[in-house]
């Protein structure tokens, strides 16, 4: 019997609300993985076992967090009788966590990571059906060889490298910045490839969790920055400790205001390094010939935050 492990951490999927037609009135991560599972007559077909490692609203996500999900997705990863992974999580950075484990999994298996737009209370709960989707994908993923971290959301498979959440309270709230999803899932639950093959995991291994992370932080650019940001970060650092990076998310294709290109000329001096993303939500930022600041790609800033971390911990 191959086994699918689902690793609770809290989230909307775990939300709860008093009153079910004021769908956004709610606190995340208020039901166990257990409970939700046990709700979900569905789910009792497949073989799952259940894991808590936190319970948080994912706004709130941590260094911490990651390490313990880190610990147990080593521990349950390294079981024989387990095929896949799937992790229960908030929307908020499920791109974060994703984009994280992408490059640390050797994809040998699948990690599933699914989330809700909706409390499990809303009379239109999205998040019993992406847990089965999710478990599905996890199972068929398993079977045809697959492996890496995926995000399942509202029918769409999503490469753990790309995916981004999109909108504040759509149910389909999630796409990979212009990229097509790996695979559709359908309302029988039927598999539809979308690409040939999914994208090779980084296989760094787990051991940048257990160091301390560099601080890098992400600012802005936008009318009237004239570096105050990057000034205050330095000043602060000076007193609290180091800043090792600095994500811009840019206007555009990840150009900065002219201010904030004197401020980051001094970060530089002060040993911070520093990448370029953009703000706007499709395209992402090449590297152009001449280019002071690296270009951080189709990541979205957040992702170029956890990028940088682990090129500054030598990954
Ligand atoms: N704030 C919630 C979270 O990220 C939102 C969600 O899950 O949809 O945990």
């Amino acid at each position: 019997m191959q086994n699918v492990v689902i690793l609770g951490t809290g989230g909307t999927i775990a939300g709860t609300g008093a009153d079910p037609d004021r769908v956004w009135d709610y606190r995340a991560g208020q039901l166990s993985i257990a409970q939700l599972v046990k709700a979900m007559p569905d789910l009792a077909v497949y073989p799952t076992e259940v894991v808590q490692v936190a319970q948080v609203d994912s706004k709130d996500m941590s260094w911490q967090l990651w390490q313990d999900m880190g610990r147990e997705l080593q521990r349950q990863l390294a079981r024989d009788d387990v095929s896949g992974i799937v992790i229960a999580h908030g929307t908020d950075t499920l791109e974060e966590t994703a984009y994280l484990l992408h490059r640390l999994v050797d994809g040998r298996k699948p990690v599933v990571i699914t989330a809700a737009m909706r409390p499990a209370t809303a009379p239109d709960a999205d998040g019993p059906r992406n847990l089965l989707d999710a478990v599905r994908v996890a199972l068929e993923a398993a079977r045809r060889g697959l492996g890496g971290v995926v995000a399942v959301m509202h029918g769409g498979v999503w490469a753990g490298s790309q995916v981004r959440k999109m909108h504040s309270w759509s149910l389909d709230a999630f796409d990979a910045g212009g990229q097509a999803p790996l695979a559709l899932i359908d309302a029988q639950g039927q598999w539809h490839d979308e690409v040939a093959s999914w994208p090779a995991s980084g296989n760094a291994g787990w051991w940048p969790l257990n160091l301390t992370p560099p601080r890098v932080e992400i600012i802005h650019s936008h009318a009237d920055a004239d570096g105050w940001m990057v000034d205050a970060a330095l000043a602060h650092a000076h007193e609290h400790g180091p800043l090792k990076g600095l994500v811009m998310a840019g206007t555009g294709h990840g150009t900065l205001h002219k201010g904030l290109e004197a401020a980051l000329a001094k970060a530089v001096a002060h040993g911070v390094t520093v990448w370029r993303s953009s703000r706007v939500a499709r395209g992402g930022v090449q590297s152009r010939e001449g280019d002071a600041f690296v270009a951080c790609g189709e990541l979205t800033a957040a992702q170029a935050r956890v990028a940088l971390m682990l090129y500054l911990m030598g990954v």
